[in-house]
């Protein structure tokens, strides 16, 4: 584990020993522990506010949308109670079977966890491409205009979000820090089956073989034809592109291993992807 998620890991299980409930405090200690562990302290508001989610200006439909948000334009993070309680809800409803109800807690309290650090992971995104930082992550974000699109072109936000690498990053990160924390612990199967297949969905996404059988693009430079075609960015504007789409083709396949490629949504094999998926956990079970 790294040192964010042991304070991640700790918080979650003092919560569960003191009064198992997902407070602002619980919310805020979240924010306050990955603002510190990433060096951005002060960057965005660090308490969190309670709010109607549709009336947040950055209001996404989609998973976890109805819980949480965050609102560029006031530099905050807010959240619905509203929203958690469905969530308990659905949870007790459909998982019950795999979980104790001693564990319901503890589901639901990593499952909000996840929910709060994709957004955070939404925050740190803002200012890699605010302040133009010189990595592939920060490049690739700026070349898809992830904090842009979604103001300029609703539809088309909906339309290919599943291809769209700020909400690919925000759900592979944010599963990872979950899984890497139930590693750790001694907890029933069930959870490593649970986050562990929704980690590996979340990376499998977006990839296809319908032009190529053995490779795929991957969904990050998929998206960037979407742009083009839309008239939103032009081939010499994007990043990747500069030289030729044949040529970043093959310059990403040889610069960076797979996981990378994985993760960035870049080129990789057949192979590679049936791989990964193969190395899904098995069925949750009865308990
Ligand atoms: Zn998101």
């Amino acid at each position: 584990m790294t040192s964010m998620e042991k304070d991640i890991c700790s918080l979650v299980f003092n919560q569960l020993r003191k009064n198992k409930r997902i407070d602002t405090a619980f919310i805020n200690e979240i924010i306050y522990i990955y603002l510190s562990h990433k060096h951005m302290e002060g960057f965005i508001k660090e308490n969190v506010d309670e709010t109607n989610l549709q009336a947040c200006s950055n209001y996404k439909k989609g998973e976890g949308a109805a819980i949480a948000a965050f609102d560029p334009k006031n530099k905050k993070i807010v959240y619905s109670e509203e929203g958690i309680k469905e969530l308990n809800y659905y949870l007790q409803r459909s998982y019950s079977p795999a979980f104790k109800s001693d564990d319901m807690f503890l589901l639901l309290s990593l499952y909000v966890t996840q929910i709060i650090l994709h957004e955070l992971e939404h925050v740190s995104q803002f200012k890699q491409t605010t302040e133009k930082e010189d990595t592939l992550e920060s490049k690739l974000l700026s070349s898809t205009k992830c904090s842009e699109i979604i103001y300029i072109d609703y539809p088309f936000f909906q339309r290919n979000y599943q291809k769209d690498l700020s909400e690919r990053l925000a759900q592979i990160r944010s599963f990872t820090t979950i899984t890497n924390i139930i590693a750790e612990e001694d907890l029933h199967n069930n959870f490593n089956v649970f986050f562990n297949n929704k980690l590996i969905n979340e990376k499998l996404r977006g990839f296809d073989f319908n032009q190529y059988i053995y490779f795929s693009t991957g969904p990050t430079l998929d998206y960037m034809d979407e742009l083009i075609k839309n008239g939103y960015a032009s081939e010499d504007s994007l990043y990747l592109y500069k030289k030729d789409k044949e040529k970043a083709l093959l310059e990403l396949y040889g610069q960076y291993s797979t996981s990378e490629r994985v993760d960035f949504g870049l080129p990789i094999l057949k192979q590679e992807y049936d791989q990964l998926n193969e190395s899904k956990p098995k069925q949750l079970v009865r308990v």
